[in-house]
């Protein structure tokens, strides 16, 4: 899971990572009072989980109420590389007098952890991989022995940090490196790490993706999950366990295995309609999943046909067909359901749903038959 850039700024406080003092806001409103309450000046910064916010416009800084006002205003509801701004960071401004970069992530080929630290931040760390490679000091950490400080202060020696930022700096690295190994992220990135005028280093940007596979024992992420800005069938989906993406067109899919999904949605396009959603119920398509995933597929006002292809392996398409019959009596769909029924007890599964077939609950023998009469009814 990744973070926005607020959760990483609060995930890296607790391991004891200076960030600048700032609040969350959803509403022009909301931005205001904090920065009423913060003090000026401030910078506005767009809450996505992208890079490049400040070159797309999306920090901004403030000297005074109404400039506070003009770039909240601009920045919630900007387009940023297609996410959205639903929520800004409002923070006390920084004077910066250097900007450097530092992250620590996993080297898989080597199997150690990999820091990289460059006294040339602010820019993308592509960037100056690519022009000046020797600006970038990396360090292999065993993962058995850590980061100790002494290690660190050698480290930021060899990225020639300024020295006033040195010692500094290698303390906050080995926090960052406890905030990446206890804290199980997958990557922990500070761009830019900065020196001020006053020879203080602190983290003015914060990039954390988290390790889910960890996440059993961190009860405390549940609260970052649920500051989702989610599609609300994307979050209903999650809750049921399903594995669905929302797009744009008119005709529902629902399909078990993520490559039978995927071929359903371009036999759908073959034959001239568009998928609403990407949905694969997976391996287990019982009465309770089919329930749900007709469930997500008819809260979205666009479906106007649903597309069921099953292909019966370990699922076996008996249990799918009453499954689809109990998912009927509990949910109330509103448009026709084709079904297009294979493999493993397919003849069985074909039989029970036999008498209850009508114009809203139709088989179709082949993939492409379902294709065409599902778009068929969805362009009616
Ligand atoms: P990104 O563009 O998504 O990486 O967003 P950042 O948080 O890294 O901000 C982009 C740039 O804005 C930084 O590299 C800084 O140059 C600048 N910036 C961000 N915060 C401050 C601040 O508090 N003071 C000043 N002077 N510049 C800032
Ligand atoms: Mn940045």
């Amino acid at each position: 899971m990744d973070l926005f850039e607020y959760q990483g700024k609060q995930y890296f406080a607790r391991y004891g990572i200076a960030v600048s003092p700032g609040d969350i806001a959803d509403t022009v409103e909301q931005a205001v009072e904090v920065a009423e309450r913060i003090g000026y000046p401030v910078v506005v910064k767009a809450q996505v989980k992208v890079g490049g916010r400040g070159k797309a416009g999306g920090v901004k800084l403030a000297q005074d109420v109404d400039e506070v006002r003009l770039h909240a205003g601009n920045i919630l509801g900007l387009d940023i590389k297609g996410h959205v701004v639903h929520r800004v960071w409002i923070e006390r401004s920084s004077d910066i007098a250097k900007e450097y970069y530092a992250s620590f992530t996993l080297d898989r080929q080597n199997k150690v952890h990999l820091g990289m630290l460059s006294a040339q931040g602010g820019v993308e760390i592509e960037v100056v991989a690519e022009e000046n490679p020797d600006a970038i000091a990396f360090l292999a950490i065993d993962p058995v022995r850590g980061l100790d400080v002494e290690t660190a202060r050698r480290w930021v020696n060899d990225a020639e940090l300024d020295e006033v930022a040195r010692e500094q700096a290698a303390e906050l690295l080995v926090h960052l490196y406890e905030c990446y190994t206890l804290g199980d992220c997958d990557l922990a990135e500070i761009n830019p790490l900065i020196l001020t005028p006053d020879n203080k280093v602190h983290a003015l940007d914060a990039k954390v993706t988290l390790d889910e596979n960890a996440s059993f024992r961190h009860p405390e992420w549940e609260e970052f999950r649920a500051d989702e800005f989610e599609d609300p069938r994307e979050k209903l989906a999650k809750e049921k366990g399903l594995n669905y993406i929302g797009l744009d067109g008119t005709v529902g899919i629902i399909a078990n295995g993520a490559g039978l999904a995927m071929s359903t949605l371009d036999v759908v396009n073959q034959v001239g309609g568009s998928a609403a959603n990407f949905l694969d119920i997976g391996g287990g398509a019982n009465a309770d999943v089919m329930a749900s995933a007709l469930e997500v597929i008819n809260t979205d006002p666009k479906v106007k046909a649903i597309f069921v292809n099953i292909f019966g392996g370990i699922t076996r398409v008996d249990d799918v067909a009453n499954g689809v019959l109990e998912a009927l009596q509990r949910v109330a769909i509103s448009t026709p359901i084709v079904l297009r029924l294979d493999g493993t007890n397919a003849v069985e599964g074909r039989a029970i749903l036999a008498p209850h077939l009508n114009d809203s609950l139709i088989t179709e023998p082949t993939m492409l038959d379902a294709a065409r009469r599902a778009v068929s009814l969805a362009n009616d």
